[in-house]
């Protein structure tokens, strides 16, 4: 109601904002013939003018139609794509500071080219960020043809760059990197005692890609540095020893459901007899026998390997409960990690204290300028707003989308609708169709592909274990006779490119096989068939 009012006394904010960038597109369109004609060199010259003409007080306002039209053109010549109108009013949105709000397959990647070359020209450095390393280093080497070609630098940041080459990408005009790396470096270089030790610049302007993953659903999640505690580690080994042999009911009892433990008298007793004391409450020592105690029961009836962790190279890895995600580096709190080490009998780390912590919410907060772009962020506008004073506005796609939505089917028992997830998907592949089945957790990834082995249904399982082929199954999910079985965010931002004659079969299928708890995930997983229209 209040919406619908606003919009008749103001007008609808997204009409106003695609009027003011279709404004640009206009200008930039009749730019099209003389930038065209210019040679590779004049193309390039473009560059050096804009830089001058922004010191003699232009401002990139007043260059974006020209330097939108010379993107434009250099993509043309190096990697034969031309900016669709659409994509050239999402990279207004993005300069302006704002989220563009486009579908998946609408090609962000090319988008972020416009904006960041634009605001490169300052030379204050631009950054944009992706969720993961795959693409920040896919990306970089696409767009960093278009990039270099018009001579500017770019760099790109991975885990292992070593000081002098992670200062080099942080001093190039435009730098790739996911946010994990760019908050820890931002941490790292609040720690060193001089300056010349820093790598990053000041934080001028972002372009977030996936920007909904990252500022809503990352956004409390906490960058640590820590440095080795003083404590012995001793006491988790010795305790899980003690439970490795305790009975559930007996000597401890499990909720479920609110996720909590708790020993029982005989449970106790064992404790105190194994420990060699009398009453483990009113030991010196009281307080950790009893912690350590819950955390050990915690780990062995809670934490499930290969679940909610792996063990790779005698470390736990924290695997991400809705993602599948390995969290390297991440470790769980309150000696829950170390008690997992005890019982997995890997190395148990010395509890650590942090040195420096950020939230992703708070480090992407100082950027002077920050935009984003992502195919869901609708459904999360207000929080955008109250939190970073990011609008949306929402982008017509390139072509009419010709996604079939069907509607959802309900059955009486889980049984019921995997067995007719499994016949759908046999259906399916008969034909040669590829098939990507969305699950909400990696535990139904496994049911469903049990369910498939039996059925002689060749597949691919997207999860934790597998996470570092991730893109590239993904990728390959549009291929002939692909089953694709993945949790509904696995391999966020990958392409999926159909194989030949898939088009004519209909196209990629896919099933999500229970509704997530926020629409925009359903709405992701919707998004990864019929892209480009
Ligand atoms: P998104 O991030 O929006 O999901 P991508 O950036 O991954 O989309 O691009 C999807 C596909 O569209 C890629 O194969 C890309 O090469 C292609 N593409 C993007 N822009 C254009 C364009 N202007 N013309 C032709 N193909 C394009
Ligand atoms: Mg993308």
């Amino acid at each position: 109601m209040l919406e619908q009012l606003m919009k008749l006394v103001f007008g609808d904010p997204n009409k106003k904002e695609l009027k003011i960038c279709q404004n640009y597109v206009t200008q930039i369109n009749a730019l099209e013939p003389e930038i065209s004609r210019l040679s590779d060199a004049r193309l390039r010259a473009k560059t050096d003018e804009f830089r001058l003409r922004l010191t003699k007080g232009e401002t990139l306002d007043d260059l974006l139609p020209e330097a939108f039209a010379v993107v434009r053109e250099a993509s043309k010549r190096v990697l034969g794509l031309r900016h669709f109108d659409v994509q050239l009013i999402g990279g207004c949105i993005l300069h302006r500071g704002n989220i563009a709000e486009m579908k998946t397959g609408e090609g962000k990647t090319l988008v972020a080219t416009l904006p960041a070359y634009l605001n490169a020209l300052e030379g204050k450095g631009v950054h944009v960020v992706t969720v993961n390393d795959y693409l920040a280093r896919r990306d970089s080497e696409d767009m960093g043809q278009v990039y270099r070609f018009l001579g500017m630098s770019v760099g790109l940041i991975i885990h292992d760059l070593d000081y002098p080459d992670r200062k080099a990408a942080y001093a190039a005009d435009i730098t790739y990197g996911t946010n994990n790396e760019f908050g820890f470096d931002y941490l790292r270089d609040n720690m060193v005692v001089s300056l010349d030790q820093m790598v990053q610049r000041p934080l001028h302007y972002a372009i977030v890609d996936e920007v909904d993953s990252i500022l809503i659903d990352e956004a409390r999640t906490p960058l640590i540095i820590s440095g080795p505690g003083e404590k012995s580690t001793e006491l988790y080994n010795v305790m899980a020893a003690i439970v490795h042999n305790f009975k559930e009911n007996t000597d401890y009892t499990v909720d479920e459901k609110m996720k909590t433990v708790a020993p029982t008298a005989a449970g106790i007793a064992k404790t105190e007899k194994a420990l060699g004391v009398q009453n483990m409450y009113e030991t010196t020592d009281g307080v950790d026998y009893s912690h350590q105690l819950m955390a050990a029961l915690k780990a062995k009836s809670l934490m499930i390997r290969d679940r909610d962790y792996v063990v790779k190279d005698g470390e736990v890895i924290i695997v991400d409960e809705f993602t599948g995600r390995l969290m390297y580096g991440r470790r769980f709190s309150e000696g829950l990690h170390q008690a997992i080490e005890a019982k997995e009998h890997v190395k148990v780390e010395r509890e650590s204290q942090t040195l420096a912590t950020i939230t992703f919410q708070n480090y992407f907060r100082m950027y002077d300028k920050l935009s984003g772009m992502t195919g869901t962020a609708k459904t999360e506008e207000q929080e955008f707003q109250k939190i970073y004073g990011l609008s949306v506005y929402v982008v017509p796609t390139n072509k009419p989308n010709i996604r079939i939505d069907h509607p959802d089917v309900i059955y009486k028992t889980k049984k019921a609708k995997y067995r007719a997830v499994v016949r759908a998907i046999k259906e399916l592949h008969a034909k040669g169709r590829p098939v990507l089945v969305g699950t909400t957790s990696i535990q139904q990834s496994e049911e469903l592909s049990g369910m498939l082995q039996k059925e002689g249904i060749p597949h691919n399982v997207l999860n934790a274990k597998f996470h570092e082929k991730e893109a590239e199954i993904v990728a390959d999910a549009g291929q002939k006779n692909a089953v694709t079985i993945a949790t509904n965010m696995a391999g966020r931002g990958t392409d999926i490119v159909l194989g030949d004659g898939i088009a004519e079969l209909g196209g990629l299928h896919i099933i999500g096989t229970e509704r997530h708890e926020s629409r925009r995930i359903d709405n992701q997983l919707r998004g990864r068939c019929a892209r480009q229209g």
